[in-house]
């Protein structure tokens, strides 16, 4: 492990580290006297405290971004891009200790943690491409004499809010594409696990990336509140919950940004009579359970039709005690904690409202959860939910996976489809006709035929629909690049006196 890495990975288990701001290359000490704890959801004990920005910290971020904005942009693409290849490496080289950093303070099982960075990594990759990405387009002679072409600018300074679930991975599908397209970046990552982000500040540093590019501000509503206020921010990436996403739309667009703001989800997977059971069983128990469910691409709700309901449910009661809930730093632990203390007793408080709903528990998680002063809660099944029942219709974020029984598909794509969220779907089946049909009907952004969890490749932009996107493009892939850059058309003529003339007409092009 390198000194920057150890920097941030040692004396965890010890005396409370401070986590500061990163701005202009370095770190900063906030000054604002507020600050906001940091746990290992492990063991239930804080680690550090990171510090809350105030509208002037944000606002010193902002002006550090500006000031390196024209001297990035201006920067060759191949020099970016030799920069954006030594980012690549160090990222993959620090691969297991940004993992490290995830699985303490989110509680993530390393291994998910591993993946969580490995998916990053992609994103950043994709962008290695940008002098391609970038290209414009170019029609000789549109008139006599006369050629136009396109190209894309970056926009300036421009902002990433992100969330806990994925705290390497979110910032990534945001600072890469952002910086690669020329523009300078301030990132707010969530207060609860912003380590890696510190971490991912020091590596693109070290790769050589020039002072002011890359900042970071930690904080709550007061850094949020600035960001979307500042009016030399030009445009705002934020992924989190709907009702937070909504406002951050509406208050960045009042403002005159530019805005992609992700929300919450409530994922479906359908399961026909005619699908592999046992492979839907599988699928469901990892895409349920999988990180705690902490994931905006979780399956939390199955969709069973017609007979398949019955076996479905067995076969994930049969796997269900199989899995190892446990410190995510222990090999054996297939699933950790939950983030905080908070949200595992608003997890654990749905299982007992579904009860009282009328869903039966098939398996309850508050009777296998480790106890040890860790956020832990064990897996939970619950049948026979109903679309009118709060376990049902909230994102609840946690391990808990509900069934819903339909006796058709046309009612199960009528569920899909009525449900305020519009993130990712699944279909299980092995009818290559109705997996047809079903791309064809469904509303949702990223849909998956006998993939439960599908999370679109880098070079493909991620979003989902209805209340999971406000704004008009998807994140990271071609849509990013999109997002981070605005077009210029360029209409040329070099100049011809035999043919030059005053015209007051309205310029054609015959
Ligand atoms: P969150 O909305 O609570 O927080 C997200 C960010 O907003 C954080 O940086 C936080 O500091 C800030 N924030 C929180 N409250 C705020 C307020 N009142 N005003 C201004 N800013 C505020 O989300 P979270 O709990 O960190 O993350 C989980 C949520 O994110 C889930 O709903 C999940 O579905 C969603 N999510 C969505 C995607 C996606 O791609 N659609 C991906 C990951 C997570």
């Amino acid at each position: 492990m390198t000194e920057v890495a150890e920097q941030f990975t040692e004396n965890r288990a010890g005396e409370i580290a401070r986590i500061t701001h990163w701005i202009d290359g370095k770190p900063v000490e906030g000054t604002s006297g507020r600050s906001g704890p940091v746990f290992n959801p492990a063991t239930g004990a804080q680690s550090a405290a990171v510090d809350f920005a105030s509208p002037e910290e944000v606002d010193a971020a902002v002006q550090a971004a500006k000031r390196a904005f024209e001297g990035w942009r201006a920067m060759s693409l191949s020099r970016r891009t030799e920069l954006f290849f030594r980012i690549r490496e160090l990222v993959h080289d620090h691969s297991d200790d940004l993992a490290r950093l995830l699985t303490l303070e989110h509680g993530k099982v390393l291994s998910d943690a591993k993946g969580e960075v490995a998916r990053g990594l992609e994103v950043i990759e994709f962008c290695c491409g940008m002098p391609e990405l970038l290209k414009g387009g170019y029609s000789e002679q549109a008139s006599t004499g006369i050629d136009v072409y396109s190209i894309r600018q970056p926009l300036g300074v421009v902002a990433g809010i992100t969330p806990f679930n994925f705290p390497a991975m979110v910032p990534m599908w945001m600072w890469a594409p952002a910086i690669a397209c020329g523009n300078t970046f301030v990132l707010k990552p969530s207060e609860k696990d912003p380590s890696a982000s510190m971490l991912t500040a020091e590596l693109l540093k070290e790769a050589g990336l020039p002072d002011g590019v890359f900042n970071i501000v930690h904080g709550d509503k007061v850094a949020v509140d600035s960001v979307l206020e500042h009016p030399e921010i030009a445009a705002v990436s934020f992924v989190g919950s709907t009702p937070i996403a909504r406002y951050v739309y509406e208050t960045g667009t009042r403002h005159g940004k530019r805005v992609q703001a992700l929300g919450g989800a409530k994922n479906h997977m359908i399961v026909l009579p005619d699908a592999d059971i046992d492979m839907a069983a599988d699928a469901a128990v990892s895409a349920g359970y999988g990180s705690a469910g902490e994931r905006c691409m979780a399956v939390s709700m199955l969709v069973a039709v017609g007979h398949a309901a019955d076996d479905l449910v067995d076969a994930i009661k049969e796997r269900l005690p199989k899995v190892k809930v446990g410190d995510g730093m222990n090999p054996d632990s297939e699933m950790g904690p939950l983030v905080t203390r908070e949200h595992r007793d608003k997890v654990a408080s749905y299982i007992e409202k579904g009860r009282e709903e009328g869903a039966t528990i098939v398996t309850d998680g508050r009777e296998s959860a480790p106890d040890n002063g860790g956020f832990f809660l064990g897996v939970t099944l619950l049948d026979d939910v109903k679309p009118e029942m709060d376990v049902y219709k909230d994102e609840i974020f946690g391990p808990v996976l509900g069934v819903t029984r339909v006796e058709t598909y046309d009612e199960a794509v009528e569920l899909v489809n009525g449900n305020p969220y519009g993130n990712g779907v699944a279909l299980f089946t092995r009818d290559g006709g109705v997996a047809r049909q079903f791309q064809f009907d469904v509303k949702a952004g990223m849909v998956g035929v006998n993939v439960p969890i599908p999370v679109p490749v880098a070079y493909y932009s991620f979003g989902g629909w209805k209340s999971s996107l406000f704004g008009d493009l998807h994140i990271y892939g071609p849509e990013g690049i999109q997002f981070y850059t605005r077009g210029k058309v360029i209409t040329s003529r070099w100049p011809d006196p035999a043919t030059s003339k005053v015209d007051l007409g309205f310029p054609q092009t015959r």
